[in-house]
Parts: structure tokens; C-alpha cells; sequence
């Protein structure tokens, strides 16, 4: 064999090896096919790629969605800080007020300037602002007994922003779940965010917040009510009623007023002897002869606040009496009206009217007794019918002091008249004719303290109308 030859020989072979592969893979694909014809078919599926396709992208923009979010989130914990407040802590109110009060100052325009700057402009008009509020009714009762109710405005749920000194604050007020704590009211926070570098400015909005609500009772006696199941403010503090204004028998206002002092100044001497820190006092005497007028103006001398509860109120039972007791707000007094309602059996409550109290005199003396805490707890109780009590409540720790006030003695008529008339009756001879006139009619010791505040507001301007009116008091009191 030639060169030629052997080369063509080569090639032939290397051809038919080629033409061999080319049959194993027809095999495989002709194999396949009668196998059922998967991955082939597949391949050359349209709907399959695509579905392929569909899935792939799919959980791509998955993925992609929980690596944005959890960067995101990254991002957010490194640049944004969060503050919460519970409901249940008292800076609550205090910031949704703020808030109101914050927005209503943002919002006004700022006196003698024009020139809104552009950015502010843009900032005035896109912040979002107060859209949504809610509203926050409280009712009160004042002393003649008519209702006063006050409104306010507060952000509603939801959220809100804020703009504060140069940082922006987003707030949300939302509720937590659907419970309701024991007062029935829904459990809710508001949170404030903004950027990390902004967090200072939390402290400042709490240090202004509490300030206003320090500025709202300054000078003010705050009366709380018993709701549901526990102390709640009733109404928009008072102004604090002057002291001297409630005019008892000589001298006894300021003997009361010392025993007070006296014991808030004896704190150490009862913690350390391990006495339980608290004193309780019982005035008794008809009614209008100033006996919750005094506690008024006792709380507004020593800066106290009131905590009333009547004990003939109907629903008050000995496990609330004892519940409220043990959680008296700080700096109050409380005043325990009509303490022999606990002693009274329930014919005679049924008599009187009030068939509804349930509040019994072991209940009454288990809730006087009651675990004492570190703070003091002074306790004025009222009563208009002291025979109805029991000894058992005149014990120290109990009643420690027992004060009568009765109707207007001659110093106490004359003292009212100077309160009302002093101007127009410098030289006092309105007071000796209209003395001699309610002497002679039999009102010393008589007549209510509240008859004759009565008389005098009648003519307020007037000394000559209240001494010329002096026979119609007398008229009233025998009508009685
Ligand atoms: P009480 O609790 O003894 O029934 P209140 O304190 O409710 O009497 O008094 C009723 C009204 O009469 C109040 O408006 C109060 O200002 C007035 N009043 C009663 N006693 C006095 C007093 N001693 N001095 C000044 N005002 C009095």
C-alpha cells in the first residue's frame, strides 16, 4: 500500500467513527423517546421553559424582596430610633397634649414674618399634620351640684408627624391587640421615631411636655372620682379654693390645718417605729356647715389633691373600697362622704334613699385598716349623722381627731359678714344691726353656715338688702 492509500484508508476509518457516534447519539434520542421522552421533550417544551422561567423569576423577586427588607431594616435600626410610651405610664397624656398644643403653635403663622422661606414653605405644606384627633370629653361636677363638662382635642390613632425644632418625628398611636385592662380601657401605645442623630430631642419634647402638664394644675386642686376600678380625674383641676374662705368656729380650721402639718412632718417618726403612716379624720355636724368646703380649701393649703367617694354611692363594695384605698394617687386627700352609710342596716338605707350601697361597716374598718404603704394617707371622713357610727371606727389610725361643725355661731355670722361686706360697711354698723336682728329672730347657732352664705350672695352688693332679709331666713328655717 502507498502513502496515498494508507491517508485514505485513515480518513475513511476516522469517517465511519464519526458516523458510529452520530448513530449512538440517534440511539439515545430514539431510546429516549420510546422511554416516554422526558428531558428532551421538556427542553423543547414551550409551556415548561416558561413555567421554568415564571419560577425562577419568582423566587428571585423573592429572595430580592427579603434582602431589601431586612437591608431595610438594617438601615432602619442604624439610622432611626424608636421611643414607646405606654398608656399606662402618666407621661401618656402628657405628650398627646403636648402634641396638640405643639401642632396648633406649628401652624399659626409666625407674627411679623412674610417671607415663608421656600423650604418651609414645602415643609408647611407636605407635613401631614393632626388629620385625624380624637376627642377627650371630661365631665365635672361643681359645688352647687351642676355639670361642667370641657373638651379637648387630642391625635387620634394612627399616624402622624411632627416636625420639632429641625427633625421630623413620626408618630403612631395604635392599640395593642383587642384587651381591655380592668378599667375597660384598650391597651395602646404611641411611638415616636426619628433619625439616630435627632435623639436628643425626646428628652427637650418630655422635659416641655411635663412642664405644661405641671402648668395645667399649678395653683389647682385636681379631684379624682372613683371609674370602674380605680381613681380617675374628674374634670379639669379647680382653682385651689382659699383657705380662708371656709369659716369655722374659732380658731378651729387652723388647729385642723396643724394636726395635718404636724403629721406630714412625722414621717421618719412612723416609718421608724414601724406605724402605719396615716391619719384619719371625722367631721360630723348638719349639712351645709362646710364640712367638704374644708376639705377643699385644706387640699388647696397644702397642695394636696382630693380623692371623693361617697360611701352610700351605689355599686361601691368592700373589695372596691379596700381596692381604692390601697391605690390612692400621690399627694391626695381622700374624703370618705357620708361614712355612717357603712354603719346604717338596710332598712334605714332603704329609708333615706340610697338602697343601692353595699358597702358594709366590717368592709369599712377591713379597708381603714389595710396594708400601709411607704406614702402618707390622710383620710377625712363626713358624716351629718355621728350617732349612726360605731366606737369601733374612733380608734387611732382609724378616726384620730373628731371635729364638730355645727350651724353659724355669733363669730362665725360675724366673720362671713366681713368676707361679704367689709368695703361698703367700714365702720361695722351694717354688722351690729343685722346681729341684732338675727339674734332677735333666734339664728345664732341656728341657721346653717350655707343659709347664710346664701343670704348674702342674694345681695352681694347690698349689706342693707341682707339685714332687711334677715326675717325671711328665719321664715325659711321654721318652714324646714
Ligand atoms: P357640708 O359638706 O357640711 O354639707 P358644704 O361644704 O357642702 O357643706 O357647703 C355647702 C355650701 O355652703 C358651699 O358652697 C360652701 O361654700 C358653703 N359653706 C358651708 N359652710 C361654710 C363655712 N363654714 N364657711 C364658708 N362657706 C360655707
Amino acid at each position: 500500500m502507498d502513502q496515498h492509500d494508507s491517508k485514505t484508508t485513515a480518513l475513511k476509518t476516522i469517517a465511519e467513527g464519526q458516523s458510529g457516534k452520530q448513530d449512538v447519539i440517534k440511539q439515545l434520542a430514539d431510546r429516549s423517546s420510546s422511554d416516554g421522552g422526558t428531558f428532551g421533550q421538556l427542553l423543547n417544551n414551550p409551556f415548561f421553559t416558561a413555567g421554568f422561567g415564571l419560577a425562577a423569576l419568582g423566587a428571585a423577586a423573592r429572595y430580592g424582596t427579603l434582602g431589601l427588607r431586612r437591608g431595610g431594616e438594617l438601615l432602619r435600626r442604624r439610622m432611626l430610633v424608636d421611643l414607646e410610651i405606654t398608656r399606662h405610664d402618666e407621661s401618656y397624656s402628657w405628650v398627646l397634649n403636648w402634641m396638640t398644643a405643639h401642632y396648633q403653635q406649628q401652624l399659626a403663622p409666625v407674627p411679623g414674618r412674610k417671607d415663608v422661606g421656600m423650604i418651609e414653605y414645602m415643609v408647611r405644606k407636605l407635613t401631614p399634620g393632626l388629620h385625624h384627633l380624637q376627642m377627650k370629653t371630661a365631665v365635672s361636677k361643681t359645688a352647687s351640684g351642676s355639670e361642667q363638662t370641657a373638651f379637648s382635642l387630642v391625635p387620634g390613632h394612627g399616624k402622624h408627624v411632627l416636625r420639632y425644632r429641625n427633625a421630623f418625628i413620626l408618630v403612631n398611636r395604635e392599640r395593642v391587640g383587642k384587651s381591655f385592662d380592668v378599667n375597660g380601657q384598650p391597651f395602646e401605645t404611641i411611638s415616636l421615631t426619628t433619625l439616630y442623630s435627632f435623639r436628643n430631642i425626646f428628652e427637650d419634647i418630655f422635659r416641655e411636655a411635663h412642664e405644661m402638664a405641671l402648668q395645667s394644675t399649678e395653683g389647682k386642686t385636681v379631684i379624682y372620682t372613683s371609674r370602674n376600678m380605680s381613681w380617675e380625674q374628674s374634670g379639669q383641676p379647680k382653682r385651689r379654693r382659699p383657705f380662708d374662705s371656709v369659716v369655722l368656729e374659732e380658731g378651729l380650721s387652723d388647729k385642723i390645718l396643724g394636726d395635718v402639718r404636724e403629721f406630714l412632718d412625722a414621717r421618719t417618726w412612723y416609718l421608724d417605729r414601724g406605724i402605719p403612716y396615716r391619719r384619719g379624720y371625722l367631721l360630723h355636724g348638719p349639712p351645709g356647715t362646710g364640712k367638704t368646703s374644708f376639705v377643699q380649701a385644706l387640699a388647696g393649703r397644702l397642695d394636696f389633691n382630693i380623692a371623693m367617694l361617697s360611701l352610700s354611692q351605689r355599686g361601691l363594695t368592700d373589695d372596691l373600697l379596700n381596692h381604692l384605698l390601697l391605690n390612692i394617687p400621690p399627694r391626695t386627700i381622700v374624703l370618705l362622704e357620708d361614712a355612717d352609710a357603712a354603719f346604717s342596716n338596710r332598712k334605714q338605707r332603704d329609708a333615706d334613699g340610697y338602697s343601692g350601697a353595699n358597702v358594709t361597716y366590717s368592709g369599712l374598718l377591713n379597708a381603714l385598716d389595710g396594708v400601709a404603704s411607704a406614702e402618707e394617707r390622710i383620710i377625712f371622713m363626713t358624716t351629718n349623722h355621728i350617732d349612726r357610727l360605731d366606737d369601733a371606727l374612733i380608734r387611732p389610725g382609724r378616726v384620730d381627731m373628731t371635729v364638730h361643725l355645727g350651724n353659724a355661731t355669733e363669730w362665725q355670722m360675724e366673720q362671713l359678714w366681713d368676707r361679704f361686706y367689709a368695703q361698703q360697711d367700714q365702720d361695722g354698723d351694717g354688722k351690729r344691726r343685722f346681729m341684732e336682728k338675727a339674734r332677735g329672730f333666734g339664728l345664732v347657732d341656728n341657721v346653717s353656715t350655707a343659709a347664710l352664705q346664701g343670704l348674702f350672695l342674694y345681695s352681694k352688693e347690698e349689706p342693707e338688702g341682707a339685714i332687711a332679709m334677715v326675717d325671711q331666713l328665719a321664715a325659711s328655717m321654721q318652714a324646714q
